[in-house]
């Protein structure tokens, strides 16, 4: 009797978007009000409207920072990031359940591992970007960059590469998230679980989703075998 996750048609995987998901908000968007670069706003508003993609923006907006600023920038989120209530219950129910749990982040490793470090997740199933201070501004680097399967590209951190691991004839996919780094992926899996902009887009595009305001939410539609009618 492996899982008790038994009102889904097949064994469930979820995928979990960090930024405003595990974390309250999203960590980089509270970094760039916080020190206020220069060009920083108009960057965001390109990829909100996609017209810039993530990778793109998202390099850009680390580039206005000097390396110098690593311990300050790191500290202030690692000060001021809070986690959503009932995330370390959601990990509980899903080695309780032997569901994988992977996050997917669209953030940065030097603020995405530290902030995970309490909750004893594999680093193999955390999934992030990299940065590079080696320079003159911080460098992001793309470990998990788009393959050619990706009908999105500039993703930075490709998640539909990640969850195309998982062939949707064997699992069940389950993606969580709230924004725009999240839209890719929500286009391919069996279910969302949506905040934000994330619900909107799910909304706008009919996909089966499922709004929620904590992780304690989402367990509970996960006991119940996600979207009923
Ligand atoms: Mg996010
Ligand atoms: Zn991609």
């Amino acid at each position: 009797m492996s899982h008790s996750a038994a009102g889904f048609s097949r064994p469930p995987v979820l995928f979990c978007d960090f930024d405003g998901t595990i974390t309250l908000s999203d960590n980089i968007v509270a970094v760039m009000k916080h020190f206020n670069p220069p060009g920083w706003e108009a960057i965001v508003g390109d990829i909100v409207a996609e017209t810039k993609t993530v990778k793109q923006g998202v390099g850009e907006m680390f580039a206005l920072f000097p390396v110098s600023m690593r311990e300050e920038v790191t500290q202030y989120i690692l000060t001021n990031a809070g986690i959503r209530d009932g995330f370390p219950e959601l990990l509980a129910w899903c080695r309780q359940h032997d569901v994988p749990f992977y996050v997917t982040s669209g953030g940065i490793d030097f603020f995405v591992y530290p902030l995970l470090k309490p909750f004893d997740i594999a680093p193999d199933h955390i999934y992030c970007n990299g940065s590079d201070f080696t320079g003159d501004t911080i460098r992001i680097t793309w470990p998990h960059a788009c393959d050619d399967e990706c009908a999105h590209g500039g993703c930075g951190m490709c998640k539909t590469a990640v969850i195309r691991k998982f062939p949707q004839d064997r699992y069940f996919r389950i993606l969580i998230g709230d924004s725009v780094t999240d839209f890719p992926g929500a286009k391919i899996v069996d279910l969302v679980f949506s905040r934000s902009h994330l619900t909107d887009k799910c909304v706008e595009l009919g996909l089966p989703h499922i709004p929620f305001g904590t992780f304690h939410d989402v367990i509970q539609h996960l006991e119940q075998g996600g979207l009923r009618p």
